[in-house]
């Protein structure tokens, strides 16, 4: 996996139903299900022996009774699922500060930049697995591969009580003979359509011509495509990292001067830029929000591309939305409110990169001035106080 990223996607088996068996001993081996009681009730969960009589979540309870006239019906006792799940997710956090919680009992867990752990993956699937038992009772499965898309298939596959180790060139074997209904977003009128079309797997759908598939599945045809060849950039979000952060400014009276505006969103978006930079994180898209007099909220918004955490590239964003809003409001806009904010924020990973010096010498001039500046202005903030550096409007630096 040499340069490859390695993420791990761990998956607790059967948790509700898994959580009841430990808590009552006497239903250890018993097919449980554990779900809603009212008319309308569906499985949240059935142990591995309530699913060999055909029994499975969302189902409703009445046909999992029918199915399974012997099984244990429990109701969900969430309270008791959260404490388990805090303790698998201090396991989680013991071994990388990078998690990615998609529920209680499933997570994705990046090991990129952990040059020892990611050595051996199996040794450190068996590692989290066997905490996991010591710590809970639980058992889980885990997917390890260079992405989510294939972590997440080879947990599922795992299932229960193993793993599946996906190396980077093994991504095309693992992948090419699963069924296309596995792909995420392709429903069973979808799959039997490709079927019907002679690209029942992932493989088929791979090395199909571009235009056939587009004619296919439309829109979506490159993204599937992609995923069926195992491509999936999508970074591993921690908890911890915020989704968004932005900073807004209310005003005693409504401000009417185009100038004062637009200086004041650069203001505050610099104010953004540095709390993304004393964070480490870059942001996938800005938005500013503006208020009028007569409480209406107007929002625009725009991607970052590439993800940034400069003042230079936030204020330009901010400026040009503005100055959009501006010319497309009618009459003579006041406001009330202002703010400048950012959204899909990532851990700037690229922070301790042995390429760094690289990337900046390939940058021109300007972006690597733009950075030193950064710097210098973050460096005064912290000294001085938020209020006592600001730039000029336009990108030109008052330093
Ligand atoms: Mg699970």
């Amino acid at each position: 996996m040499s340069s490859a990223r390695l993420i791990l996607h761990v998956d607790l088996d059967a948790f509700y139903a898994s959580v009841e068996q430990l808590e009552q001993p006497e239903l250890a081996g018993r097919p449980v299900i554990v779900g809603g009681s009212g008319q309308r009730g569906v499985v949240s969960a059935a142990s591995y022996e309530a699913r060999r009589f055909g029994v499975g979540s969302a189902m409703p309870m009445s046909e999992a009774r029918r199915r399974c006239p012997d099984g244990h019906f429990l109701p969900v006792r969430m309270d008791l699922y959260r404490e388990y799940s805090r303790r698998v997710f201090a396991v989680f956090h013991a071994h990388t500060p990078h998690v990615e919680g998609l529920s209680l009992d499933e997570a994705f867990l990046d090991f990129s930049d952990d040059p020892i752990l990611r050595r051996s993956p199996e040794a450190l699937a068996e590692t989290l697995r066997e905490a996991i038992r010591n710590e809970t009772g639980l058992t889980a499965s885990v997917g390890a591969a260079p992405n989510k898309f294939v972590a997440k298939l080879a947990s599922d596959l795992a299932k229960p009580d193993g793993y599946i180790i996906v190396p980077e060139d093994g991504v095309r074997a693992f992948l090419d003979p699963l069924p296309v209904s596995r792909l995420w977003g392709v429903g069973q009128t979808t799959a039997d359509r490709l079927k019907r079309a002679g690209y029942a797997t992932f493989g088929a759908l791979r090395r199909a011509p571009e235009p056939r598939i587009r004619g296919l599945l439309g829109r979506q045809a490159p993204r599937l495509k992609a995923l069926a060849a195992g491509e999936d950039n999508r970074p591993v979000t921690s908890e911890r990292t915020p989704k968004s952060i932005s900073r807004e400014q209310t005003f005693d009276r409504n401000l009417g001067d185009y100038r004062q505006v637009r200086r004041i969103v650069a203001e505050l978006a610099d104010e953004v830029a540095a709390r993304l930079r004393d964070k480490d994180l870059l942001a996938n898209g800005a938005a500013i929000k503006l208020r009028t007099p007569d409480f209406q909220t107007h929002t625009r918004q725009a991607r970052l591309d590439p993800p940034s955490n400069s003042s230079q590239v936030l204020r330009e964003t901010a400026a040009d939305l503005l100055e959009h809003w501006w010319q497309e409001a009618a009459g003579s806009p006041r406001l009330r409110l202002i703010g400048v904010g950012t959204r899909e924020l990532v851990a700037d990973a690229g922070q301790q990169s042995l390429f760094d010096n690289e990337a900046d010498n390939q940058a021109d001039s300007g972006g690597r001035r733009d950075k030193a500046t950064d710097r210098l202005l973050d460096e005064a903030r912290k000294r001085f106080g938020p209020g006592i550096l600001r730039r000029g409007p336009g990108g030109s630096d008052t330093l």
